[in-house]
């Protein structure tokens, strides 16, 4: 029987693991924890949406149990040589594995800021953010110092950019519970390029921005951060905000497993994968989402979730074809679409090659939930599991 191990129950590893569960292929899925993340989804969590238990779903609930061999460890190490994922509890031997490990903040060498800020990186970080915004509104009610309402949110990439806009939603609500004036608390989101969103065309980034800004976001473009400490975010223009909440949103890049088990990786350490997304170190070994880096029109895809469960899918379907001796297929990526949520109703993006904003883009936004928790395991993941996430129309 091969032995197929997945490194990584992320959007690309979950899809994997749904196309061997189709095709009856036993596999093992190791993963740091016993449940799949909704990681795109976190700028509600942390802002107040649902509660935060519904960001998650477990993995018994995706696979059935006779297909998958499921290891709760934290994968350290590919072995090439000895076709081995290593982790910190096991070792676990594989004839092909499939990394789908994710990401982890890029702080750019930018002193202070791994140390002083938060980032929504997955369930418990955005528990970590709810909490600690609530602790410092709270706290202001005991000294009135202004720091404690306001927060700085660096980088105003898709992630910044969700993450603002469902903030202004939920702190009205914070500052109503707590009996604290609504005009008081301020939310910076700093950008070092000339312009937010550069997924989106110019004229959704305006569009966003004067959504946003209607809401009450202070958005700083062309303001680079150079430094962070406690309680203080420096820019390069010498201006310092001094803010108790500190959220870094500034980009990503690929889990370091890679880059330490020996991989040719990219400077954002993805593993470069070829037309049918096999490293190009080692054909047994295939490396989907953000952790490969798959050229397309001369430059690397990004790392979004929509990509990273395409891959997956096709991914799968090579791995069984190469273990059979039969020919795979070229990854072809399909960017069908982006959409970001300026909060619980509105949104900007494009769908099909059309842009869409407001009303009709927060619908496609909650619509396209949909289809991914469809995706993931059909009506029943869509109505049993997850139906809080979807709002009713
Ligand atoms: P990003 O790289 O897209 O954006 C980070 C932003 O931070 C950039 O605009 C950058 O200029 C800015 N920045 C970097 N250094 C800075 C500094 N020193 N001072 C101020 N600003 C600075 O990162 P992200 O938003 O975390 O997104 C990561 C990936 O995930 C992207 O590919 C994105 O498309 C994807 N994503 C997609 C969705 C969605 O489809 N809805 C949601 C979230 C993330």
């Amino acid at each position: 029987m091969t032995s197929i191990v997945i490194a990584g129950a992320g959007y690309g590893g979950v899809m994997a693991g749904r196309k061997f569960e189709k095709a009856m292929q036993p596999f093992t899925l190791i993963n740091k924890h016993s449940y799949h993340q909704f990681i795109t989804w976190l700028h509600e969590a942390a802002g107040g949406r649902h509660r935060i238990d519904d960001y998650k779903v477990e993995l018994s609930e995706v696979f059935r149990q006779s297909i998958v061999t499921q290891i709760k460890d934290e994968v350290t190490f590919i072995d090439r040589q000895q076709r081995k994922v290593i982790g910190k509890k096991g070792e676990y031997p594989y004839d092909y594995a499939m990394i789908a490990l994710g990401s982890a903040p890029e702080f750019f060498g930018i002193k202070g800021l791994a140390e002083y800020s938060l980032q929504l990186r997955s369930i418990e970080t955005a528990r970590q953010i709810r909490t600690h915004i609530e602790q410092q509104f709270t706290a202001y009610r005991e000294d009135q110092d202004e720091t404690h309402l306001r927060i700085v949110v660096g980088g105003a990439g898709l992630t910044g950019i969700e993450f603002v806009g469902e903030l202004m939603d939920w702190l009205p609500d914070l500052c109503d519970r707590l009996g604290i004036p609504n005009n008081r608390f301020e939310v910076q989101n700093i950008e070092a390029a000339p312009a937010i969103l550069p997924a989106l065309s110019e004229n959704l980034q305006t569009k966003a921005k004067k959504i946003l800004e209607e809401k009450g976001v202070r958005i700083r473009t062309n303001t680079k951060i150079t430094k962070v400490e406690a309680d203080a975010v420096y820019l390069e223009s010498g201006e310092v905000v001094h803010a108790k909440t500190i959220v870094w949103t500034g980009g990503v890049r690929a889990n370091p497993v890679l880059k330490n088990s020996g991989f040719t990786c990219d400077g954002r350490g993805r593993a470069k994968v070829n037309a049918y997304l096999q490293s190009i170190d080692d054909e047994r070994v295939f490396v989907i989402g953000d952790c490969a880096s798959f050229e397309s029109a001369g430059r690397p895809l990004p790392p979004t979730a929509q990509l990273a469960t395409q891959m997956g899918d096709v991914a799968a379907t090579n791995l069984l074809a190469l273990s059979k001796g039969e020919q795979m297929v070229h990854f072809q990526p399909k960017i069908l679409g982006t959409l970001a949520s300026l909060g619980r109703d509105v949104g900007v993006g494009f769908i099909a090659g059309m842009q869409t904003s407001g009303t009709p883009a927060g619908i496609a936004k909650e619509l396209s939930k949909v289809k991914y928790l469809w995706q993931l395991g059909g009506l029943r993941m869509v109505t049993r599991n997850r139906r809080s996430l979807v709002r009713e129309y």
